[in-house]
């Protein structure tokens, strides 16, 4: 575990205040009451497990009101995570609308949210076991929202090389079975990855601090389609961008990742309990087409004269 700092922004520098404030009513904060017994409870039952090897990608399902636990079995690894509306996949995770809602990085009790038209969250986090991570001398904090999945055209157009077993091919090979393809890849959460802006305001990435038998946990609040690719930087202690020729420090670094879901077993816990429904907004976005539908005859000739006739 990195060194955790107090205050990193040392006591001159001002903190406005967030942006986005969650009114009462809204879906926006979660029941820390609600998570914290789904967090704690052992009435949980083992539904499914796998183990995902090194420079691969699998997709599984998660049903709504069930908790999925990611972990690092054998050590270090960065995972990057993509979810789905498992009955929509038009409704994905909206990295960037989280990242402003919560944080750049993000832990338990945070929600990760679905893009529009639908905005809600998709999962809520129940357990992190880096939570006391906190920020490393560098300001680093751990399970990114600001940066995306690496991906062979980037790679391409750094290096001059070709690699087929980025994050982004990963995902893609994995959710094959379910019909979806390259364009359904969005940008992930990076799971026990820890990143940071430096002091030219340029991303950077830390070497994972996760140990054997680290867990990051969420609660589905819908069903979900999830995706998981393991990181071919492993834990991020030799990062490069990868080349065909020569050796590969970073396959050194790189070791599987752990999935597993849960089901409550005691239904009690789950009440109160419902299904976030998608954003009410029923606007047309400013569009007046309701007023051809009110008064046709009216508003057209308005609109056209009294060279046409209209019923
Ligand atoms: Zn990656």
């Amino acid at each position: 575990m990195a060194q955790v700092i107090a205050n990193p922004f040392g006591s001159s520098t001002s903190n406005p205040v967030p942006a986005y404030e969650a009114f009462k009513t809204s879906l926006f904060a979660a029941n820390r009451t609600f998570y914290s017994t789904i967090s704690s409870t052992t009435s949980r039952e083992l539904v499914q497990s796998f183990t995902l090897p090194i420079r691969s990608g699998r997709a599984w399902e998660i049903p709504a009101g069930h908790i999925c636990r990611i972990t690092t079995p054998e050590g270090p690894q960065v995972g990057d995570l993509n979810i789905w509306n498992l009955h929509n996949p038009r409704e994905r995770f909206w990295a960037s609308r989280t990242r402003q809602l919560h944080a750049a990085h993000v832990t338990k009790f945070d929600r990760l949210w679905s893009c529009l038209p639908y905005l809600r969250p998709l999962v809520t986090i129940t357990g992190d076991s880096l939570a006391k991570y906190g920020y490393d001398p560098a300001r680093g904090r751990v399970h990114d929202l600001l940066g995306t999945r690496c991906d062979p055209y980037v790679n391409q157009m750094l290096s001059g090389e070709s690699f087929d077993y980025h994050c982004h091919s990963n995902l893609t090979r994995a959710i094959m079975p379910y019909g979806l393809t390259e364009f359904d890849v969005h940008d992930v959460l990076n799971v026990f990855q820890v990143t940071g802006l430096n002091k030219d305001d340029k991303y950077f990435m830390q070497p994972c601090p996760a140990d054997k038998g680290d867990y990051f946990e969420f609660f589905a609040e819908i069903d979900l389609l999830c995706a998981l690719s393991t990181c071919p930087g492993g834990d991020l202690s030799k990062w490069g961008w990868a080349k065909s020729q020569g050796g590969d420090p970073m396959l050194e670094c790189c070791r599987p990742l752990g999935v597993e879901v849960y089901k409550i077993t005691d239904p009690n816990l789950l009440d109160g309990w419902k299904e976030p429904e998608p954003s009410k907004y029923k606007g047309m976005h400013g569009l007046i087409m309701a007023d051809f539908e009110k008064k046709p005859a009216e508003v057209n000739k308005e609109a056209y004269g009294s060279k046409i006739k209209f019923p």
